[in-house]
């Protein structure tokens, strides 16, 4: 029997098999090693009932996913954002410089 365990780092679903309860395993996706707990009642009555009726669990997990990836997206905007601030303040302070290059021309005759 293999356990479904969701990493709490990157929140990736890992599949390990039960042997591994009560030992620390490498996540699939990062590089953060994890706790496996014995599965609880709740987590057997679900891998019982399988994808009958409405699975919270599952719901959970996709929940999940879906925060992880748009925390990718919204730190890649800020990565974009970032750079593009970091240019616009190199346009600026070349554009100050030029100015002032300009001006000392200007005063010196
Ligand atoms: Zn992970």
């Amino acid at each position: 029997m293999s356990l479904q365990i969701v990493c709490p780092i990157c929140h990736i679903n890992n599949t390990v098999e039960d042997s591994t309860v009560g030992r620390y395993v490498q996540c699939s996706s990062c590089p953060n090693r994890f706790y496996v707990e014995a599965p609880t009642l709740a987590d057997i009555e679900e891998s019982k009932t399988g994808s009958s009726g409405i699975n919270m669990s599952h719901n959970l997990k996709a929940i999940q996913q879906l925060i992880s990836e748009s925390d990718r997206k919204v730190s890649k905007t800020a990565l974009i954002l970032h750079n593009q601030v970091f240019l616009l303040r190199v346009v600026v302070v070349l554009q100050a410089a030029i100015c002032l290059l300009l001006m000392l021309l200007v005063f010196w005759r």
